[in-house]
């Protein structure tokens, strides 16, 4: 592990190394956290200034609240929309920044083969990420908690006389609620499945913006590390992850990420 880093971000040797091993990689595999999307606007949970850590802790058993009411859970939701909430204007407000546009061009270029995202923005796609899987779910699109079908919000309205929604794939009926995953409720088996096989594929790991402390993302840079494969960390503060990856890149993903790329592309172009 090395730490190579000052205030200006990480030391021109230790990028060139994290470049190396991108550019000799066909599958790199990233875990995203809410740090990536710091710099569109969005406050994270965690780290320095984040929301937890200056309000702490909400309660974990919100799915409860949902599967025993969903009727009820459906109607404080619509009173809630109602309701000037400033972590919500954010993310309404968000656009991607220079990190997310660098991970798509890191797709296009050929080195990374899929992300694994904890983040429900929707920056991603808008940077035009194609591989990817939302693991937390996705603010703009609708799941049935029963045989899992996805909607985009706006092709499912909601009648406030009809609640909770239900599922119109034949044979369902199935109670519908948005697509992100509350505290305490399982991830979707399809998520889950999908990032244990790109986690078994990767051939370079890397983790950029999360805590790495939130289950079952954070066994994924763990596991490809026990298979033998490179881990580089992409954070401005140390996590769990620090102490067992290759190489760390200590600053912010819309600084470090772009630096990452043009190095990349000095090694990849013919
Ligand atoms: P987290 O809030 O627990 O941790 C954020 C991490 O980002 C910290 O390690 C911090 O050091 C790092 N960070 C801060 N600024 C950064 C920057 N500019 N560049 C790179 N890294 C930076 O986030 P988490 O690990 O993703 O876990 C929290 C959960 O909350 C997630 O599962 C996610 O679903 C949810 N969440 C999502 C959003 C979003 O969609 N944007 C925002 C907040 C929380
Ligand atoms: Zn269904």
């Amino acid at each position: 592990m090395n730490d190579g880093s000052d205030s200006d971000g990480p030391d021109r040797d230790v990028l060139d190394r994290a470049a190396d091993l991108l550019s000799q990689a066909s599958h790199a595999v990233a875990l995203v956290g809410a740090g990536m999307s710091k710099e569109s606007g969005i406050r994270t949970f965690r780290g320095e200034g984040g929301l937890w850590t200056e309000r702490g802790e909400p309660p974990l058993n919100q799915y409860d609240g949902f599967r025993d009411d969903p009727k009820r859970w459906w109607e404080r939701r619509l009173e809630q929309a109602a309701a000037e909430d400033r972590f919500g204007e954010s993310l309404d407000a968000a656009e991607p920044n220079a990190g997310h546009l660098a991970l798509a061009e890191l797709e296009r270029i050929g080195v990374v083969g899929h992300v694994i995202t904890q983040n429900i923005d929707d920056l991603h796609r808008q940077a035009g990420q194609q591989s990817l899987t939302e693991i937390h779910g996705n603010r703009h699109w609708m799941r049935c908690v029963s045989c899992e079908s996805r909607w985009p919000r706006v092709e499912f309205p909601v009648d406030p006389e009809a609640l909770p929604p239900r599922c119109a794939q034949p044979n369902c009926d199935g109670v519908v609620k948005g697509d992100t995953v509350m505290f305490g409720e399982p991830i979707p088996p399809t998520a889950l499945v999908r990032s244990e096989q790109e986690t078994m594929q990767a051939d370079l790991f890397m983790s950029i913006g999360t805590s790495a402390v939130v289950y079952p993302a954070a066994q994924y840079p763990m596991i490809a590390v026990q298979r033998g494969v490179p881990l580089i960390e992409i954070n401005p503060e140390p996590t769990p992850l620090t102490e067992v990856a290759s190489i760390v890149l200590r600053g912010p993903s819309g600084e470090v990420l772009p630096r990452l790329v043009d190095a990349v592309r000095e090694r990849c172009s013919p």
